[in-house]
């Protein structure tokens, strides 16, 4: 942890200042200490260079989800263009020129490869989140950057002051339980006139998938060992990568994107390569909980919130992203 995050964080249970104790450092940054509330007196942990405000245990639903996701990230650094599109195709209206200067909170961070992205962009601080013990890799990915921060915790409990000028998550809230309070709890941590972006599956253009593949990822494949499913996806992964590379991929997508089915979707991913691909199909089969959003329902959190210049965008004709503004008075 480096010590410039202190300002940032919070006592999830009372909401006061904690109290920094550094044990073990390394330059600046603190590797093992620990963290305790001036309020309520409670206490956490900074272990491995990461503060631990959630310690999850290893069989639970949204951790399982979340260490699958980004799964891959060292393996495929030379992706890293393609994850900078990405990521932007799935905050826009936000570039990349929105970040400079900004401090983000991330919701769900997995092993950090859109935090940093975030840094990169010249965010002044980003404060990536996550519940799993991804943060390792995520610390690991992301000490190099100054301005990023990891923390594990929970997004419906988070240790942070409501004082960020945009928040983001991208494919988690759609695996929390109720998916509305996690947008909540990531929109309250956004100061006065701040922006909020998130991205979640839709539920308009996946009906094979909920009334398919759900059963079978509920009953099946989200309970096999990691190990086993990687294969399996590999399998499933042969025959898509051969449809969208001979099919969806020629004519540049223009074909496809018109005329076949879920053509905006497959033809988007023909450009991605197999072993990308893999790990797509890996995350549609490994979560036990996967919710396909209605457009109504996820404009529903942005009404309830009360937000401002909501924007939201179908992604492909298969999810939904959405970008708004916390209003600048609280009424
Ligand atoms: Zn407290």
């Amino acid at each position: 942890m480096k010590p410039s995050l202190l300002p940032f964080l919070a006592c999830p249970d009372c909401g006061a200042d904690l109290a920094l104790e550094r044990r073990e450092l390394d330059g600046d940054e603190v590797i093992e200490g620990s963290l305790s509330c001036h309020g309520c007196r409670h206490s956490w942990g900074i272990h491995a260079g990461v503060p631990r405000f959630a310690a999850v245990v290893e069989h639970e639903a949204s951790a399982r989800t979340a260490v699958a996701f980004g799964w891959e990230w060292n393996r495929f650094s030379e992706l890293d263009t393609r994850y900078r599109r990405q990521f932007l195709d799935w905050i826009r209206p936000v570039d990349a020129g929105f970040f400079r200067g900004k401090t983000v909170l991330e919701g769900g961070c997995g092993k950090g490869r859109h935090t940093v992205l975030a840094a990169e962009f010249g965010a002044r601080a980003v404060v990536a989140l996550d519940l799993s013990d991804a943060v390792d890799a995520a610390w690991r990915n992301t000490r190099h950057l100054p301005a990023a921060h990891v923390v594990q915790g929970d997004i419906l409990r988070p240790p942070v002051k409501a004082v960020f000028d945009y928040a983001f998550s991208v494919g988690v809230l759609h695996h929390m339980p109720v998916p509305e309070e996690g947008f909540r709890a990531l929109v309250s941590n956004v100061r006065p006139g701040g922006h909020v972006s998130a991205w979640v599956y839709g539920r308009e253009g996946n009906g094979w998938i909920v009334h398919l593949l759900n059963p079978v990822r509920e009953k099946v494949t989200s309970r096999l060992p990691h190990r086993v499913l990687d294969v399996v996806a590999a399998l499933v992964t042969v025959p898509l990568w051969l449809v969208t590379k001979l099919v969806y991929g020629p004519t540049g997508g223009r074909l496809g994107r018109r005329t076949l089915p879920y053509g905006p979707y497959l033809s988007y991913i023909a450009g991605f390569p197999f072993l990308e691909q893999r790990t797509i199909v890996f995350d549609h089969l490994v979560a036990p909980v996967a919710f396909y959003l209605r457009r109504d329902e996820f404009a529903g959190w942005f009404d309830r919130a009360g937000l401002e210049e909501v924007s939201i965008e179908h992604h492909n004709a298969n999810s939904w992203r959405g970008f708004a503004r916390v209003p600048a008075e609280i009424a």
